[in-house]
């Protein structure tokens, strides 16, 4: 198994592609947090994850909120006894013109897309390097790499995820914890299910993308698990693409 041992915590895993990980890391052997504020739907997630002899715990977590994160680094060292791997996945998206966008919902998306990200990061720190070490795997975005209309304050919450990501690799190399980002395209989430009723922007992402379909969470799954196992040790700072070609051409 490929997270034979490991203890994985991932935020806004009730859902979409989070839930998705949760599911890949606990087939791999991984115990597994799934934090979320959204605890209803990581109910279903856990069950699914125990029905299948796995061991998840779900977390209550606002990754805004530094005092859940100690809690929630907390609960996974008291139930699991160590944390090898944070996944930086919850967030927002809010599809708005730059104009339209009121200061508020700027700072709610880069509060929960790129503070968020950094309080994760911070919090589970002292546990990895005691640990002697793990693995930060950060969800950006394309939009974090490319200009996209309509996406401002996304795409800046993105931008910062990304080079936030090198940051944490440099800064922490020496104590072996190493920090990658991902960088997906169109992946069909509940994320997205408001924009796939628009069928100019169905066609629109399906002209974008040289592999002509949307991605699956299982898609970014299975990049998250490359880059959180030990078949990734010499690999940090990096950024992996996940768009069905989308930034290519
Ligand atoms: P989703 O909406 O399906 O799931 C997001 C999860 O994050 C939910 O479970 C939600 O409850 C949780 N969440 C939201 N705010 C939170 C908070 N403050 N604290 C804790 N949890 C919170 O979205 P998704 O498509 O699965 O997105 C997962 C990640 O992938 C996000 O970071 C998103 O920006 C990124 N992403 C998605 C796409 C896409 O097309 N779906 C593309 C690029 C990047």
């Amino acid at each position: 198994m490929r997270l034979a041992d490991k203890v994985a915590l991932i935020t806004g895993a009730a859902r979409g592609i989070g839930a998705s990980e949760a599911h890949l890391f606990a087939s791999e052997g991984a115990r597994v947090v799934i934090a979320d504020v959204a605890t209803e739907e990581a109910e279903k997630v856990k069950k699914q994850i125990c029905d299948l002899g796995g061991e998840a715990v779900i977390v209550p977590l606002d990754v805004t909120d530094e005092e859940a994160w100690q809690a929630a680094v907390h609960v996974t060292i008291t139930r699991f006894g160590k944390i090898d791997i944070l996944v930086n996945n919850a967030g927002i998206f809010r599809r708005i013109g730059m104009e339209d966008t009121s200061l508020e919902t700027w700072s709610k998306v880069i509060d929960i897309n790129a503070t968020g990200v950094f309080l994760g990061t911070k919090a589970v720190i002292p546990a990895m390097r005691n640990g002697g070490g793990g693995a930060i795997v950060n969800i950006s975005s394309v939009g974090g790499i490319v200009g996209i209309p309509q996406n401002s304050a996304y795409q800046a919450s993105k931008g910062m995820v990304r080079i936030f990501t090198k940051a944490t690799a440099i800064e922490y190399a020496a104590d072996r914890i190493r920090a990658n980002s991902i960088h997906p395209g169109a992946i069909e989430t509940p994320m997205v299910t408001p924009l796939l009723q628009d069928p100019s922007y169905v066609k629109a992402m399906m002209d974008s993308t040289p592999l002509k379909r949307l991605g699956k969470a299982e898609d970014v799954a299975y990049g998250v698990l490359y880059l959180a196992s030990d078949e990734a040790t010499y690999v940090t700072g990096a950024e992996l693409i996940i768009d069905g070609g989308m930034t290519a051409q």
